[in-house]
């Protein structure tokens, strides 16, 4: 069983099993560990395992085996890839609601893209290689937003691989403006516009690092959500995305 009584504290862990866990993993754990504890609440482990090409089976055991050991022992534990129906019903909402698009580009395409912007003349103020740069890297340009209706519907009839991305234009307008509290770093207002459409569905796993986390996070039932400082950016894209799918904050 995951989540908690109305009302109850609820915290979670989730680590990618990519590897044994570090210092700063056993940080975050403990971290969350505290929070719930202290509330009398529940301390969940999320295995965030959609990464398959990275993550391996042993080390969610060790990962287990390792919080058991420090005495931070969960009070439930959940594998993320077993949350793939979910996740498509996320993106099914999305894709109603008129916010996602296929998308074909392959790394190269991207990066040949970057490189097209990067040379090209800009008029004006704007200095060359004035290729938007948001928190994940350069942002994308979106290619396959303005693709002709009938080459997409050829290029999905032929079956090619394609991943799916939210028109972020689209989303900010239809969320509005919207806010979150950090407990360390107080009130944010959500700007998840700097990272142009992000990817909500890879092409080789009907979900993503975004979606999966925010849909799982709302599903779980978790109300303090404790990450590394790496991570504060994304929380910008999952205050987003749960305005839009009508998620609690
Ligand atoms: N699974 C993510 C990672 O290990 C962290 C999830 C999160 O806290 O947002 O990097």
């Amino acid at each position: 069983m995951t989540g908690g009584a109305p009302g109850q504290c609820v915290t979670r862990f989730a680590p990618s099993p990519t590897g044994d866990l570090h210092l700063g993993h056993v940080y975050a754990a403990q971290v969350a560990w505290q929070a719930a504890k202290e509330a009398g609440g529940r301390f969940l482990l999320r295995i965030e395992d959609i990464d398959r090409a990275r993550c391996r089976p042993e080390f969610s055991r060790a990962i287990v085996d390792d919080l058991d050991w420090l005495g931070l022992t969960p009070d439930g534990v959940t594998v993320q890839s077993q949350n793939l129906p979910r996740h498509a019903t996320a993106l099914d909402r999305l894709r109603e609601m008129g916010l996602l698009y296929p998308c074909f580009c392959t790394r190269r395409d991207i990066q040949r893209e970057i490189d097209h912007s990067a040379a090209a003349p800009h008029p004006g103020s704007a200095p060359a290689g004035s290729t938007d740069v948001g928190p994940e890297g350069p942002v994308y340009a979106g290619t396959c937003r303005t693709l002709d209706p009938a080459e997409r519907r050829a290029r999905l009839a032929s079956g090619a691989a394609h991943g799916l991305r939210l028109d972020m234009a689209a989303s900010v307008g239809l969320a509005g403006p919207l806010v979150w509290r950090d407990r360390r770093r107080g009130r944010f207002q959500a700007a998840p516009g700097m990272f142009g459409d992000v990817i909500v569905a890879r092409k080789d796993i009907a979900t993503s690092y975004h979606l999966a986390v925010t849909v799982d996070d709302a599903a779980d039932g978790v109300t303090l959500v404790t990450r590394g400082v790496d991570l504060l950016p994304s929380t910008h894209i999952h205050r987003l995305l749960q305005a839009l799918l009508g998620l609690a904050v």
